[in-house]
Order: structure tokens, then C-alpha cells, then sequence
């Protein structure tokens, strides 16, 4: 160890290649390393930024990390349909929608080192080589890429000044392309030193209905695996429907020579807010404290606090069972909910905040007609329609916001949703009857949604949309400015490549509709919406609000409209 201490040996001339960033101490900065066994699918993410969120409860600054095993560079390029929804950062990174559990979970803006795939590895280690950083080596997985990889992980702990940084291990252990992820963390183990870095073996324990009881084989081996790279865990976290039973954490602890207190059941829970909870009286959050030796950092009353504004969210949720509505969310994607994660839980916050559960009825528009829309949209107290590319389903989405339009039936609509609804009202309203967008339709005659002039010279799909936080000018006296408690400016989060076009906005504007939020410089319309004496609650934005909804801070548009269609039904009630 002390080899490493010294800068000349970590240099290219011997094989202790660990570039450190400057000023960087080994063993200063904390790491709990996350593992999946067994299968995908286990809530990893989920899991991983609870065991955070409880820590940093305690008042210590965490900072998590998601290892990506593909190899595209982001995720802007993945269809949502496969790989969930693309999940945008403030500084404009399109992500793995996990990202967007963590900065739920945590209350907390993640930026773009706190995201790396093995495109983005590889391709510093190339950029390296080819600018001559390795002259005269052969350059190798280990220690180069892996050197690269500990790098990344130590900028961040750098950058973010945190006490523990969370590494998620994308896939499963045993895929071969997160198998450097792993070998890089087993040399952080051992240049950083005891004390330093804890890993945790999430698991699966079955139990097949037919023989009526957990087996624990499956995990046996997936933790032997594990330890084939050279990481014997230290915590064992067993995924499982029921409870695990103790012979089954006996088995395991016995084969892994983890003591027994620390293989935890991680049995389902009626919800993923009961999470930090359950870790926490089962004691995992005590056992990293003492195996990273944080104990002198924890801050009990500031943890005392964070538990109890949590505890009082869980409860309501809880308790809002008990009334209901139901959210229509037209989307192409409807058969796989993971393209959606962000808007589900901004409805479920948002709820949470009027106590009131709410149902989600997905509609796939691609037959409703202005014929069809009013029995399509018979069941639902509110619509919202969200962001989407390409032409399928527009017309479907079109009629749909022209039937809540004209019936009050509240609305909200993002981006795409932003965009339909400014074509419906120059249709419709304006007058304007071949008015359309040119993503849908590039020769139609009346191009009110036009693409936006910067994005007229790229060439090439990945991550150069228009992405990120940007201000939004807020209008005084309009919805968005009550919603927004009279703010004159906002920051939201953006990921398009069209815009209203500006030569419209007067037309549009004397027509009804009121722009009520826009660039503070540009002329780029960036919130809509109908004046409360036409429409209850018909406001969209052309950013995403869904990105920074949270659980203690849910997103004033889905509130509103949450109120809004509450109000609606309970009207109907009384009717
Ligand atoms: N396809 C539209 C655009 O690129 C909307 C994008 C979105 O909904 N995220 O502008």
C-alpha cells in the first residue's frame, strides 16, 4: 500500500498505474459499492439511493454514481420503449432513468459525473492513447481502463466533497460488460485501504410457488460469482417477496462468510417510500457507519428531523388510499411504464400533496378521433399528454386536448404535449387549418411548431437537442404564476428540438391563448395556458416538468392539476 503513496510510483513506469486526481488522499473519502446477483430487475437503483438517502439523513454528504455497462455515450439515444425513459439532467446529460430515483430519493441535483457508461470510459481511455498520454505502453483493461474508471470515481468524490460516494454497478454480476466495473472496484478496495469502501451483494432468493418455500441456491451462486473477481462482500441484501427466512440468511452467511447480522431481508414492501425505513430498523445504515468508521460524523438530530418530515410523507401516502382520481396519460409507449417512471411519480407526489391517490388510465391515441375522444376520456377527471417524438398518435393526442379543451376537463401537457396543444388552438380556435408542426408534417403550409434555428445546422442524434435547466419568465398574475407562488422566474428542464414559431405567437395570442411563461431573452414560448374564466386548469409547458418533481417537493403543474381534477370530480358528485 504504501507504494501507491508515493506519486513517482504510480506513474507509467511501474505497475501500479492509478492515476489520482491533484490533491486527491486515498483513504480520506468513503465508498459503498452496490453488486446485483441472480437477475436484473432486483431494484438496485432503488436500494442504492435508499441506503443513501438514510445516510445522508445522518448529515453526511453522499454522492452516488451510476456505472453503465453500455457503450453508448449517454442515454439520449435509447429508446425509452427498451431502456426506459431518457431521465435529463440540469446540465444538460440525457441519463438512465435510475438517476432520476436518486435525485428523488436524495432531494438532490445530480450532474454529469455522477453518470458513466463504458462508451464514455472507453473512449477517454482512446482519446489518451492518441494523444500520446501511454507512449510506450501496450494499453491494457487492467490497469488502464480500470485506472480510468477509479479515476472517475474519485473526481467525483473531488468535485462533490463527499463523505461517501455510492457506486451502482449496472447488470448483473457476471455480464461481461460490467466485469471491469468490478475489477476496478476491487483495486479501489485495496489502494484505498480498510475502512473505505463497503460492498453490498444485492440478491435474490426464490421461492417457486410449486415447491412453497425460499431456496437459496440461485443467490449461493450468484454471490460466488461475486467473489471470483475478488470481492468478498460485506453486506448481503436479499431481494425476496416474502421475508427471507433465517435458515435461508444462515445458508447464505454460511457460504459467504458475511456474519448473519449483516445478510438483511429486502423483502417487497407496499411501497418504495417504506424503503429507507425498513433499512433502517433493520440496521444496515449502523453497519456501514461502523464498517466505514463514520460513527464521530453522524448528526443525530439533524437525522431525527430528516426521519420525521419522511415518516409524515409515508403516512399520507398511505393514507391517501382512501379518495381517488383518475389521470388519463395519452402516450405511445403505453405498454411499458418505465418510458413514463418520472410523470408516474410526479402524479404519485403530487397526490400525496392533495391526499388523494391517484389512478393512471394510459391511452394509446393512435385510433381516437374528435368522433371517438369523448368516450376514449369518459372515465378520466384529468389529462395529461407527454413528451414524445415522431408522427404516431399525434392526431389521437390532437383531438384528445381539443375534447378537454372545449369541456374543462383539466389538462396538462409537456413538450410534445406543448406543441399539440398550440396546432389544436390554431386549428380550432385561430383559424388556422393547416397549422401543424414540421416534425409531423416538413411541407405543411402553416408551420406554427417549427424546428429551432440552432438546430437547424446539426447533423446526427445523439445530445444535441436543446437539453437541460434553463430560465423560464414567468408572467404575472397567470396560473403558472399562482402555481409557482408568484415567482418572476423559474428553472425547468428542456429536451426538444422544436419551438413554437415566433412568427405565430401574435395570431395565437389574439386568438385566447396566453403565453404565460417564455425565454428571458429569446423569443421561445416555453409555458401556455387558458385564462381561468374559459378553462379550470389548461396549462402546458415545453419543458418537463416531471424531472424535478419530489417527494417533499412535488412540482406545482402536477399539484394543480391533481387539485384540479379532484375538484372536478368532486363537483360531479354533488351534482
Ligand atoms: N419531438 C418534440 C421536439 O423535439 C418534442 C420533444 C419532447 O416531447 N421531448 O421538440
Amino acid at each position: 500500500m504504501d507504494l501507491l503513496r508515493s506519486v513517482k510510483d504510480r506513474t507509467d513506469e511501474t505497475e501500479f498505474y492509478t492515476p489520482l486526481p491533484d490533491g486527491y488522499q486515498l483513504g480520506k473519502v468513503k465508498y459503498v459499492a452496490i453488486f446485483g446477483t441472480v437477475i436484473s430487475g432486483l431494484g438496485k437503483g432503488i436500494f442504492s439511493s435508499s441506503l443513501a438517502k438514510i445516510l445522508k439523513d445522518k448529515g453526511l454528504r453522499v454522492s452516488p454514481i451510476k456505472l453503465e455497462g453500455y457503450l453508448n455515450i449517454d442515454s439520449g439515444t435509447l429508446n425509452p420503449f427498451r431502456h426506459g425513459e431518457v431521465f435529463v439532467l440540469d446540465d444538460g446529460l440525457e441519463t438512465d432513468m435510475d438517476l432520476g430515483t436518486y435525485e428523488r430519493m436524495l432531494d438532490q441535483d445530480l450532474g454529469r459525473a455522477n453518470f458513466a457508461t463504458s462508451g464514455q470510459i472507453f473512449s477517454t481511455v482512446l482519446n489518451k492513447e492518441r494523444a500520446g498520454s501511454f507512449l510506450g505502453r501496450d494499453v491494457q483493461m487492467i490497469p488502464h481502463v480500470t485506472g480510468e474508471v477509479k479515476m472517475r470515481l474519485r473526481e467525483l468524490a473531488m468535485q462533490t466533497r463527499a463523505d461517501v460516494v455510492f457506486i451502482e454497478v449496472g447488470g448483473t454480476v457476471g455480464d461481461i460488460e460490467n466485469s471491469f466495473f468490478i475489477e476496478a472496484i476491487r483495486e479501489l478496495r485495496y489502494e484505498e485501504g480498510e475502512q473505505s469502501v463497503v460492498c453490498v451483494a444485492l440478491t435474490y432468493v426464490l421461492a417457486p410457488p410449486a415447491l412453497g418455500e425460499q431456496k437459496s441456491k440461485a443467490a449461493q451462486l450468484g454471490m460466488k460469482r461475486l467473489m471470483a473477481y475478488g470481492i468478498l462482500p460485506d453486506i448481503i441484501a436479499c431481494r425476496a417477496e416474502e421475508p427471507v427466512l433465517d435458515k435461508v440468511r444462515q445458508k447464505l452467511s454460511l457460504y459467504s462468510n458475511v456474519p448473519i447480522r449483516r445478510v438483511f431481508s429486502m423483502h417487497d414492501l407496499p411501497s418504495i417510500y417504506l424503503l429507507p425505513n425498513a433499512l433502517r430498523e433493520a440496521g444496515i445504515d449502523s453497519e456501514v457507519v461502523q464498517l466505514l468508521g463514520l460513527g464521530g460524523r453522524v448528526n443525530s438530530a439533524l437525522e431525527a428531523k430528516a426521519v420525521s418530515l419522511w415518516n409524515t410523507f409515508a403516512d399520507r401516502l398511505l393514507k391517501s388510499d382512501n379518495r381517488r382520481i383518475r389521470i388519463g396519460v395519452t402516450g405511445k409507449y403505453t405498454s411499458l411504464r418505465d418510458s413514463y417512471a418520472s410523470i408516474i411519480k410526479a402524479l404519485e407526489h403530487a397526490g400525496v400533496a392533495n391526499d388523494v391517490a391517484v389512478d393512471i388510465d394510459w391511452i394509446d391515441t393512435t385510433d381516437i378521433t374528435d368522433e371517438t375522444a369523448a368516450e376514449a376520456l369518459a372515465d378520466v377527471d384529468g389529462i395529461i399528454v407527454p413528451g414524445g417524438f415522431g408522427v404516431r398518435g399525434t392526431a389521437g393526442k390532437i383531438a384528445c386536448i381539443g375534447y378537454a379543451r372545449r369541456n374543462k376537463l383539466p389538462y396538462l401537457g409537456i413538450c410534445l404535449g406543448f406543441q399539440m396543444a398550440v396546432v389544436e388552438y390554431a386549428r380550432n380556435v385561430c383559424g388556422l387549418a393547416d397549422a401543424d408542426s414540421t416534425e409531423l408534417s416538413p411541407d405543411c403550409e402553416t408551420p406554427v411548431i417549427d424546428i429551432l434555428p440552432e438546430q437547424k445546422k446539426i447533423e446526427g442524434l445523439g445530445g444535441n437537442m436543446r437539453l437541460g435547466g434553463q430560465d423560464v419568465e414567468i408572467t404575472p398574475g397567470t396560473l403558472i404564476a399562482e402555481l409557482f407562488e408568484g415567482a418572476e422566474q423559474i428553472r425547468q428542464r428542456f429536451r426538444h428540438r422544436y419551438e413554437v414559431d415566433p412568427t405565430y405567437i401574435e395570431t395565437l395570442e389574439s386568438g385566447g391563448l396566453v403565453f404565460s411563461g417564455r425565454h428571458p431573452v429569446h423569443p421561445i414560448m416555453q409555458v401556455l395556458e387558458l385564462p381561468r374564466d374559459v378553462h379550470p386548469y389548461f396549462l402546458a409547458a415545453q419543458f418537463h416538468p416531471e424531472l424535478t418533481s419530489r417527494p417533499l417537493r412535488p412540482q406545482p403543474m402536477f399539484v394543480g392539476l391533481v387539485a384540479a381534477a379532484l375538484q372536478r370530480k368532486n363537483a360531479a358528485v354533488t351534482c
